[in-house]
């Protein structure tokens, strides 16, 4: 029997993150991913110039700045893995998101957004967009969906969230959300990087596009900086909010396309913008992706070790881990998490800032790191490093406060990280 599963959805979700998108008969049966380290693609004859230039050839290629076919392999597997009609990769997380932005709102419109999400994507919204008329609102508290919906004005293209907020890995009643999103003809736009599709996928609860910073889990290793924005398809575009679809669907002449987000996305942030992923950047993401599964597992099970140890030690006044089954969230983590949780949490320390920076100075498997979802683990002081851009009370209410410290938990031995911390929880509380 010749391979197939390549093209088979429904295998299952660790058999697809190894196969899916890839056919090695279209590439000299070479059994990894090439990576088409070319910045252009010949036509061959006119005929087929003017059959890729008309975009008639499905999948057909001519400038990498657009499309390449090691870029291609990584946008049909992260569609296969979370559920999407098409996926396309980016230089970068934020690009990811701003491209996806930029997609769905134009001059005079309007985001509406929780305040529990990486730090960037907030000052993207709040202080980088509006210069270019578009405003970012925040509500005040996620928990509340009623806040969401005061905040909707006919002029709103978009609610914008995190399945897993950042810092303090809250969990918003997503299928609430959606529901409400969907009444006023909007789409909900849900970042899934502290997740990735093998512990949360948003599409099968309402969400309609999903981005990610690939730098984190899905490349796993700390190599790269990429981003996916994947479209699960299936959107009313043409209920009348969303007039440049309507437009470019005319202008295009494909009022059937399947994934028309995905299209005028293509055509926006990577053909004029610029912001595609190198060929080389996505054969790492690819290479990361082959583990996800298993990665996964190793984080949530250690980090689920990591909490519990912090929660009970003298020197932790607080931690906030879903996983626990005194956290707010823990009644939506269990309904919405079945496969646990992500490595990431945070946790604040007696003593203040001072105790703190004592930890972070005296860790010694972990390391002192703005990044996470890498193998290895990372703590960092999110005041200063990560939430830099925001005012304090836009911290307090990203919850953030001056002994506030998170940690991506990694997958080394658990003995070893629970070891580094209390030692370092140790040093912490000797003034
Ligand atoms: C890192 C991160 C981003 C930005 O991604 P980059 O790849 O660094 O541009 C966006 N959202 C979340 C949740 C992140 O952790």
């Amino acid at each position: 029997m010749p391979y197939t599963a390549y093209d088979n959805r429904s295998l299952g979700f660790t058999t697809r993150q190894l196969h899916a998108g890839y056919n090695p008969a279209e590439n000299h049966y070479a059994k990894n991913v090439p990576i088409y380290q070319t910045a252009a693609f010949e036509f061959g004859d006119f005929d087929r110039c003017l059959r890729v230039c008309s975009h008639e050839e499905p999948g057909a290629v001519s400038y990498s700045r657009c499309a390449n076919p090691t870029n291609q392999v990584l946008e049909e597997r992260m569609a296969s893995l979370d559920g999407g009609v098409a996926g396309l990769s980016f230089s970068s997380g934020m690009a990811a998101i701003t491209g996806a932005i930029l997609n769905l709102a134009q001059e005079g419109d309007q985001i509406v957004a929780a305040p529990t999400m990486y730090g960037e994507s907030v000052t993207l919204l709040t202080k980088v967009l509006p210069d270019l008329g578009i405003t970012g609102r925040i509500v005040g508290n996620p928990d509340n969906l009623d806040e969401f919906e005061t905040l909707i004005t006919p002029r709103t293209k978009a609610v914008y969230i995190e399945s897993l907020g950042n810092p303090c890995i809250n969990i918003i009643d997503f299928e609430g959300l959606a529901s409400l999103a969907h009444a006023h003809g909007i789409p909900l736009v849900v970042d899934n990087t502290f997740a990735t599709p093998y512990l949360f996928r948003p599409f099968e609860h309402g969400a309609d596009i999903d981005v990610y910073s690939a730098t984190k889990y899905l490349g796993g290793h700390g190599t790269t900086v990429a981003g996916v924005v994947v479209e699960r398809g299936g959107f009313d575009w043409l209920n009348g909010r969303f007039p440049q679809m309507e437009e470019f669907l005319r202008e295009s002449g494909r009022s059937d396309d399947p994934h028309p987000f995905t299209s005028r996305l293509y055509n926006r942030s990577l053909s004029y913008f610029g912001a595609h992923l190198a060929a080389q950047s996505a054969f790492q993401i690819l290479q990361g992706i082959e583990t996800l599964s298993l990665r996964m597992e190793r984080h949530a099970s250690n980090a689920q070790r990591v909490a519990e140890f912090l929660s009970a030690h003298p020197a932790v006044s607080h931690v906030d881990y879903p996983g626990l089954s005194n956290n707010p969230y823990h009644e939506l983590a269990l309904r919405y998490f079945p496969r646990g949780l992500t490595g990431m949490m945070s946790f604040r320390v007696r003593g203040g800032r001072e105790a703190a920076i004592r930890f972070l100075d005296a860790v010694e498997v972990f390391d002192q790191m703005v990044n996470v979802g890498d193998a290895k683990s990372y703590v960092v002081y999110p005041a200063v490093a990560t939430h830099f851009g925001l005012s304090e009370q836009e911290q307090a209410k990203a919850g953030i406060y001056p002994d506030t410290i998170r940690v991506s938990v990694g997958i080394e031995d658990v003995e070893d990280l629970l070891a580094d911390l209390d030692q370092a929880l140790g040093k912490a509380a000797r003034a």
